[in-house]
């Protein structure tokens, strides 16, 4: 099968279940054997939840003047590492705010002093792309230039988050404090040459249309045929609760179909990962639709301020896609290969 356009894909949208999951697999086929998945545990650990950016889809940050604000201590991040070492995970996944009172130097000091203590026992996507690109303004810093201080400090991983829909509108609409989708793939591209690795990631299920949710795979597809960075590509889906733009959750059966969609179109990305976090049950179903990894996560504020539930059966929740007919495989965190020697 040959790779599709925008308009394969628009067209695709429209077609049966049967004839997207056929197509989905045809792609999956390639890098995974059929009926295995992959997972992690791991944890997102919200380091603060002071931000400025105001995206009116969150329902997690406040103000730097309001009360409620927090920053978590060192040995706040250890007990909440340590807890998740204890429960058999080794992947965390630091993601907070836009806060003004944190330079570049807490970041680089938090993060070595993680590599220092877990060593390479647990692996850790620090921050997110958008939380990158804050960083290294409020520093007066290139990307590149903030790429090498964290990889420095011992950073293997930025991950992709932060990325929503990304089209220019959908930021005007949403997060207009949250930066361009040029300065995003600036910086994402930055974090690639200085050698570390880094992930894509998409929320659906606000208010975007079928062509940015397709402009999103577009330049996700593009900046992996450019630079080979991107190891996976998550995508969740929207909570509204509690949140300024409120709106309602979609069905699973679109979160699954939009799976299959993305599996055919990132036909360049090895691994599609299904959102434990935001559909729990309803996450294993999307393995059938090209999906082929999943986490489960033990904590993240960050949705379940906005309505997501966290499920620690683990054992409950693995019986899941075996009831489907898969074989399910813990997957260590990967070094990337141009930090090995480091
Ligand atoms: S989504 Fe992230 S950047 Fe936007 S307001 Fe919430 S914490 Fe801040």
């Amino acid at each position: 099968m040959s790779r599709i356009s925008v308009d394969d894909a628009r067209a695709l949208w429209q077609a049966p279940d049967e004839e997207l999951i056929a197509r989905a697999n045809e792609v999956r086929d390639r890098y995974h054997e059929p009926k295995r998945a992959t997972y992690m545990v791991m944890r997102i650990i919200n380091y603060t939840n002071v931000c400025v950016a105001q995206c009116d889809y969150c329902a997690f940050y406040v103000l730097p003047n309001q009360s409620g604000g927090y920053v978590l201590s060192r040995d706040d991040v250890f007990a909440k590492i340590d807890e998740l070492v204890d429960l058999g995970g080794d992947l965390v996944a630091f993601n907070g705010g836009f806060n003004p009172r944190l330079p570049l130097d807490y970041y680089c000091d938090l993060f070595a002093s993680v590599r220092d203590r877990y060593g390479e026992r647990v692996e850790f996507y620090a921050l997110t792309v958008a939380e990158f690109v804050f960083l290294a303004d409020r520093a007066g810093l290139s990307y590149a230039d903030t790429a090498t201080r964290l990889r420095d400090a011992g950073v293997h991983w930025v991950t992709g988050g932060g990325s929503e829909i990304l089209t220019e509108d959908f930021r005007a609409r949403h997060a207009k404090w949250k930066y361009t989708v040029a300065d995003y793939v600036a910086a994402q591209r930055a974090i690639v040459e200085s050698g570390m690795r880094t992930t894509a990631t998409m929320v659906i299920g606000f208010d975007e249309t079928l062509d940015e949710r397709l402009e999103h795979l577009q330049r996700t597809r593009d900046f992996q045929d450019e630079t080979g960075g991107l190891f996976s590509f998550l995508c969740w889906t929207y909570k509204p609760y509690g949140t300024a733009f409120g709106g309602r959750e979609i069905p699973p059966p679109e979160y699954w179909r939009h799976i299959a969609l993305s599996r055919i179109f990132l036909d360049n990305v090895p691994h599609i990962r299904t959102s434990v976090l935001t559909q729990n049950e309803e996450a294993f179903r999307a393995l059938d639709y090209g999906a082929d990894d999943f986490d489960l996560p033990i904590e993240d504020e960050v949705t379940q301020k906005a309505g997501a539930r966290i499920d620690l059966d683990l054992e409950g929740l693995l019986a899941i896609p075996r009831s489907l007919g898969y074989t399910v495989e813990y997957r260590r965190a990967e070094r990337p290969a141009a930090l090995t020697a480091s």
